[in-house]
């Protein structure tokens, strides 16, 4: 059994072609900006009002049942199955479980992490994912204060799942006034040139959505009120894209 809270078919955003995203409570790391507050508790949580309980129990079977109804929506866009959260690393045991059934179907595998595991857990997680899609959220100054913990254990997964030959797309979000700087900027040009076989960095303009979902719940949330601004998003997009073709694989 694990705790999810939603499953999505159809999805477009979340790795490559027509996936289903599976949605899985829990979460080791306290971004500023959290787009989904409601993961982070590995337990259930009720609205305020009373109007919606999120998470709930389920199995590899229950949820393969879901995957498996847009097999051929995979096999003609190229999609799949994609876990994302909270983090799925969080439930790592639980993640292999669900990662494994969808190999053993012949469906392309995805993950969204956030990179905060154990590297035996990474180890054994590697065989059953096709892609990782990696968060990187902030530079080394300001990642304790803005995400809770410092990035060591990240960056070093993040090595590690380079050098054992993963296939990684690297994300990271654009939050106004905390982590849109020249500094973050440098620090994803700076892994993208140490870790060349890095397939792709894809920007994720911040919207401020979570803070209606925390408000709901009850929970502080301290994040900017505007959204990232196209301009800027664009801007880092043209120079990475630049870093990106130049690199030496
Ligand atoms: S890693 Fe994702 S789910 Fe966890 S706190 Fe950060 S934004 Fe929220």
């Amino acid at each position: 059994m694990g705790m999810i809270f939603d499953i999505q078919r159809f999805c477009m955003d979340d790795g490559p072609g027509i996936r289903t995203v599976v949605f899985m409570k829990g979460c080791p790391l306290d971004c500023v900006w959290c787009h989904n507050p409601e993961s982070k508790s590995i337990k259930s949580q009720t609205y305020l009002d009373g109007s919606k309980t999120i998470g709930y129990e389920s199995t590899v079977d229950q949820i393969m049942q879901v995957v498996l109804r847009d097999r051929d929506y995979y096999e003609n866009s190229g999609g799949g199955l994609t876990l994302s959260g909270g983090e799925p690393m969080f439930q790592s045991a639980f993640s292999y479980e669900v990662l494994q059934a969808a190999k053993q179907s012949e469906i392309h595998t995805c993950m969204e992490t956030c990179g905060y595991a154990s590297q035996e857990a990474f180890e054994k997680i590697l065989p059953v994912t096709d892609l990782f899609l990696f968060d990187l959220k902030a530079p080394y100054s300001t990642h304790k204060k803005l995400i809770g913990t410092d990035n060591a254990l990240i960056l070093s997964n993040l090595a590690f799942l380079h050098d054992s030959g993963a296939d990684i797309i690297l994300r990271c979000p654009i939050v106004p006034g905390l982590n849109d700087t020249d500094e973050h900027f440098n620090f994803i040009s700076d892994v993208l040139h140490r870790a060349p076989r890095i397939l792709d960095v894809q920007l994720m303009p911040y919207h401020n959505m979570g803070a209606v979902k925390a408000e709901r719940l009850g929970m502080p949330y301290d994040a900017p009120n505007e959204n990232a601004t196209k301009v800027q998003t664009l801007s880092w997009e043209r120079q990475l894209t630049a870093l990106l073709s130049g690199r030496q694989k």
